[in-house]
């Protein structure tokens, strides 16, 4: 299979050229046609000689995402179902908000972490995106945007899978389309969302990155927490507290914890009262998530009101806290569904919401 050439950094594509006895500059201005210009083919590309054009079209890959299904919601998100080189599909999430366009990108093919009420997981994992992977669900929704003279401003790593069970391939998707060659998007505008990863946090916090960390929390005790998702069973609340304390000291960052609210599960005062006490010596915001009903689970969310005095709650303690704005709920814009459908998996997957 030849390479897909949106995995490279602009520092490998001139490796690879100098290798190939091509000259260096060739890859800035291969760069420029690929997230500049956004071309579909290395034959646009009508700088380049012709014998390099060739030899980009014997190594490399432009478009390995075939687009097989797009629906698009009344408040402007589209959802996009793109099918890989291996034939597996996955989904992209294109929101848009006051502040621009974002997009939700997929991780990896399936998840393995085993969260009850998210659908992502259901199958398992298949395997995980790799770097180029990731990056071409972005310039692929991009060339899109193109068309209306719009720009995607920022990039949510929240789709299916578990960015931190494939670490090395979302740093450098996140180092690619940050990079002022590329599509430039910058590293405020991009977060990154773990289940809980402990020992990734730590690694995460060490790179001193301005990307946004969004810690999965969901309950305020290990009974429960362990009984939604399985990871706190290998690093249970105190070690994924103690990891965010040393990110908060290592970066002077504040993380996004995300809360979804499952009826009857973890929607009571007494729940909002722990939350503020866990959360209270850290810095950081905490975002409310009406969770998204999923079929064939006992789950539901909970009724408006019960929400609004959970946040209540939390404002009263003096937490920084917002209710998380669901989006596409009209097309079920639930990643992974669109997939699970394709692949006969019954459930409903997470839905891409608004950080
Ligand atoms: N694995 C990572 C990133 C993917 S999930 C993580 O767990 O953070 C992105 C977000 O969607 C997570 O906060 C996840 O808990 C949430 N999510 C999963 N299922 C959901 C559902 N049914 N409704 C609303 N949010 C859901």
């Amino acid at each position: 299979m030849r390479n897909n050439i949106y995995a490279y950094t602009l520092d490998e594509l001139e490796d690879y050229f100098i290798k190939l006895n091509e000259k260096k500059f060739r890859a800035k201005q291969v760069f420029d046609w690929l997230y500049q210009k956004r071309v579909n083919a290395f034959s646009d590309m009508n700088n380049l000689p012709k014998n390099l054009i060739e030899k980009l079209e014997e190594n490399f890959d432009i478009n390995i995402l075939t687009l097989d299904m797009k629906q698009e919601s009344k408040d402007g998100t589209i959802k996009f179902l793109f099918q890989v080189r291996d034939g597996h599909y996955i989904e992209s999430v294109l929101m848009a908000h006051q502040y621009g366009y974002s997009v939700c990108v997929s991780s990896q093919i399936g998840c393995k972490m085993g969260c009850t009420f998210c659908a992502s997981t259901i199958g398992g994992i298949v395997r995980d995106l790799d770097s180029g992977e990731m990056v071409s669900q972005v310039v692929e929704i991009q060339k899109l945007l193109d068309k209306d003279n719009k720009r995607v401003s920022s990039v949510v790593v929240m789709g299916s899978g578990e960015p931190f069970d494939n670490f090395y391939h979302t740093m450098k998707f996140i180092d690619i389309i940050n990079h002022e060659k590329t599509l430039h998007i910058g590293s405020r505008h991009i977060t990154v969302s773990t289940s809980g990863v402990v020992p990734k946090i730590y690694e995460f916090a060490d790179m001193n990155s301005q990307v946004t960390l969004a810690i999965s929390l969901h309950a305020t005790t290990n009974a429960v927490r362990s009984m939604i998702m399985p990871i706190n069973r290998a690093y249970p609340l105190e070690q994924l507290i103690d990891a965010v304390k040393y990110y908060n000291q290592v970066t002077n960052r504040r993380v996004s914890f995300e809360f979804g609210l499952l009826n009857g599960v973890n929607d009571t005062v007494e729940e909002a009262k722990r939350l503020a006490n866990l959360v209270k010596p850290l810095l950081c915001h905490v975002n409310v998530i009406p969770i998204n009903d999923v079929m064939e689970t006992h789950y539901e969310k909970p009724k408006h009101m019960k929400i609004n005095q959970f946040v209540k709650v939390l404002e009263k303690n003096g937490i920084n806290v917002t209710i998380r704005r669901e989006k596409g709920t009209d097309i079920d814009a639930a990643c992974g569904q669109l997939r699970a459908k394709k692949g006969n998996l019954k459930k409903k997957e997470n839905v891409c919401q608004e950080v």
